[in-house]
This record gives C-alpha cells, structure tokens and sequence, in this order.
C-alpha cells in the first residue's frame, strides 16, 4: 500500500480542526489520505473512548480517508520512547506515505509537543535499513507541521475554501468534543466544546485565507524552504 498524505495526531479531532480541509481537498483530487491518532483520547473531559471511536469513524467517512487507525498509546502522558517510535515506524513502512502531516513542535498541549516529536523521529528511524520490524524501510519525502493551539510563521497556506463545508461535518462528527447548540450544556464544558472555540477555528481560517486572496485557508510549516520551478505559474495570477 503506497499513501500520498498520512496524518498524524495525538488524540481524535487534532487533525480534523487544523487539516482536513488540505486532507479532503487531496482526497477530492484523487489522492490517497489516512489519518492515524496516537491515542485513543481516553483522558479527554468529555466523551467516552468508545464515543470517540465512533465519532473518528464517521468523520473518517466523510473526509474520504483511504486508512484510518487508533493506536493505543497513553494520552496525556505521550511520550518520544521506543515503544511509540517503534509503533509509528510500523505505520509509516505500512502505508509508505510520500507526505506525512504531524503537529508543529510546539503547543501548549504537551501530547502535541510529544507527537510531533515521536513522528518526526520515526520517520527518519523508518528509513533504516538495520531497524527490523519485518517491512521494508520507508523514509518519507516531506514532513509537514500543522497548527494546533500555538501558531507559526507559515511556510505555505492551503485554500480550503471549496471544503468548508465538509470540514465543518468532519468536526461536528466528533458531537462529544465540540459545541452542539441542540445541548449547549451537555455534560462538563472545555476550551473546545464552546461556541467561541468554533468561532475562532473560523476566524483563524478567514484569516489564512486571506493572507493568499482566498476565503478560508490552513496554514502550514516545513522545517527548510520550498523551491519555485516557475515564478509566472507559481505568482502570475495571483491578484491583491
Ligand atoms: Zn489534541
């Protein structure tokens, strides 16, 4: 198996709030997508275990994931040691990803932080040929950062604006985590779970957006610099 885009994310709904609106947009073009969590969100404050399990399946569904998967490492306490690179490593020469999304490096939810840094040492550890996991060894072409609560100098932003929608149902899936007005008080409130969280995913995403002429958009980081093959193809339309 041979994916274009595999994203990685500490807990059910980190990807679907800061990509999936890049990752439905490349599922659209005919690009094969997955999206694995690192954990299950079991020490999440709302929602069971087995109610995110069903939320990530139908909002898997409708982002039109070619693979999605839980693994079970420890959430709230994540952590870059052998036996969470050894399980990403595993994932990564499974479905031999050209691109691999991972949280940017630095948040303020450490799982986030942790993430980041357990995928982007197993995808170098993937490359060796001398690390044994029984699989051919896979070194992926481009490790791309998303933004979860703390933000970043992007390196390039993605228009999303066809996608909104559908990206709006990929996070309303996960009916536990975020504001619902039908039961705008069910159960313990969180950051996320308030009307204001949704307000200001979308002012974030109108501010993106902006930035390139576009409505809405999702920004991104890699750690060096993309190169220009064309300057009229790359900036000739662009109009501000
Ligand atoms: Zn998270």
């Amino acid at each position: 198996m041979k994916i274009d885009i595999l994203a990685f994310g500490a807990h059910p709904d980190d990807v679907e709030l800061a990509a999936s609106g890049t990752l439905i947009k490349a599922a659209r073009g005919g690009s094969m997508t997955g999206l694995i969590t690192l954990s299950r969100g079991e020490m999440g404050t709302r929602g069971t275990v087995e109610m995110r399990a069903d939320e990530f399946e139908k909002s898997s569904r409708i982002m039109g994931l070619s693979v999605h998967e839980m693994l079970s490492l420890p959430d709230g306490r994540l952590a870059s040691d052998e036996i969470s690179r050894e399980a990403v490593v595993r994932k990564i020469r499974q479905y031999r990803p050209a691109i691999v999304l991972l949280p940017y490096w630095e948040d303020r939810h450490p799982d986030h932080c942790a993430a980041s840094r357990i995928v982007q040492e197993s995808a170098f550890l993937s490359g060796l040929r001398k690390l044994d996991t029984g699989q051919e060894p896979h070194r992926p072409a481009e490790l791309i950062y998303y933004m979860s609560s703390w933000e970043f100098e992007p390196s390039f932003i993605v228009d999303i604006s066809d996608f909104m929608e559908d990206k709006e149902r990929a996070i309303r899936a996960y009916g536990s985590q975020v504001y619902d007005s039908e039961n705008p008080r069910g159960g313990e409130q969180t950051f996320i779970s308030s009307e204001h969280f949704w307000e200001l995913l979308l002012a974030r995403m109108a501010h993106y957006g902006r930035l390139i002429g576009k409505s809405y958009g999702e920004p991104f980081k890699i750690r060096g610099l993309i190169e220009i093959r064309d300057l009229v193809d790359s900036f000739g339309e662009r109009i501000f």
